[in-house]
């Protein structure tokens, strides 16, 4: 099982590397932790693509942690690892050039698939699966950039043998009282708007509060690491809080996270996952 203790351990082991930002030290650390996190994956793939940050070029990288199933579909589970260089929420002009921390932001989707890599470890019945790490998914409206870079990348990368039947997108899941969005952009391709659908059906007969869709405005327009898969053709689904206070913030830290949100979202992956009831996209 996920244990969200354990999860919500890993934000720790993040945020004690510093921030994660494209080209930082944390940046580069968290390339170690990842290959260690990552290890019992059946296959551990990277994917390097060089980009420009204010003149200075970059080496970016996405990390896939594969694992073959003996269901007949190929899964992606995917977030960003990478955390935001700016803090441009912040009100105060002095603080909005520092880096965000992303214990959430960056930190919580990492937390929870690195956890699942350990369980995926021990399971059999199971769909051929990728983990992917995305990198630069957190430049977007900086020095002219787009989001999801590294997501970006990945699909124009993708190979008809890697290609997934279904892709589910985790970003911002650690918040306390967490609820999540949908999503509308899923509307525009009717197997996106199945399996969203889906995803939030099984939540809910779960009884997961963070899937109950109770906040004034759960239904937005949103743009993240699920958009180019989408894009592409491909069923996605994504799972996120936008509404989290400390988005975007040096206020993003553990501090703001909750190993009971991590909990629910650790359920609902193993209820699509390893029940065998997963609703058709
Ligand atoms: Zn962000």
């Amino acid at each position: 099982m996920i244990d969200p203790q354990r999860a919500l351990q890993r934000i720790y082991d993040q945020m004690a590397l510093g921030p994660r930002y494209v080209g930082s030290a944390g940046h580069a650390q968290m390339h170690a932790l990842l290959r260690r996190w990552l290890a019992g994956a059946d296959e551990l793939a990277e994917q390097c693509f060089d980009e420009r940050f204010f003149g200075q070029r970059v080496t970016c990288r996405n990390f896939r942690a594969s694992f073959s199933g003996t269901l007949n579909e190929r899964w992606l589970l995917g977030t960003h690892y990478d955390t935001r260089p700016w803090a441009d929420r912040e009100f105060d002009l002095s603080a909005q050039k520092l880096p965000v921390p992303g214990a959430n932001d960056g930190g919580s989707g990492t937390a929870i698939l690195a956890e699942l890599c350990e369980e995926l470890a021990k399971r059999r019945e199971r769909p051929t699966l990728d983990l992917v790490f995305f990198d630069a998914e957190d430049w977007h409206e900086i020095d002219g950039k787009e989001v999801s870079l590294g997501a970006r990348r990945y699909v124009e990368a993708l190979a008809e043998d890697t290609r997934p039947d279904r892709v589910l997108i985790i970003d911002m899941v650690g918040g306390h009282d967490l609820m999540l969005d949908v999503d509308v952009n899923c509307q525009l391709h009717e197997p996106s708007f199945g399996w969203t659908l889906g995803v939030f059906q099984t939540g809910h007969a779960l009884g997961l509060p963070c899937l109950s869709l109770k906040k004034p405005h759960p239904y937005k327009w949103l743009g993240c690491d699920h958009t180019p898969f989408q894009m592409a053709g491909i069923p996605t689904a994504l799972l996120i809080d936008i509404d989290y206070p400390e988005w975007h913030t040096v206020r993003d830290l553990p501090e703001a996270c909750d190993a009971a949100s991590l909990q629910q979202i650790g359920k609902l992956l193993e209820a699509l996952l390893f029940t065998g009831r997963s609703p058709a996209p």
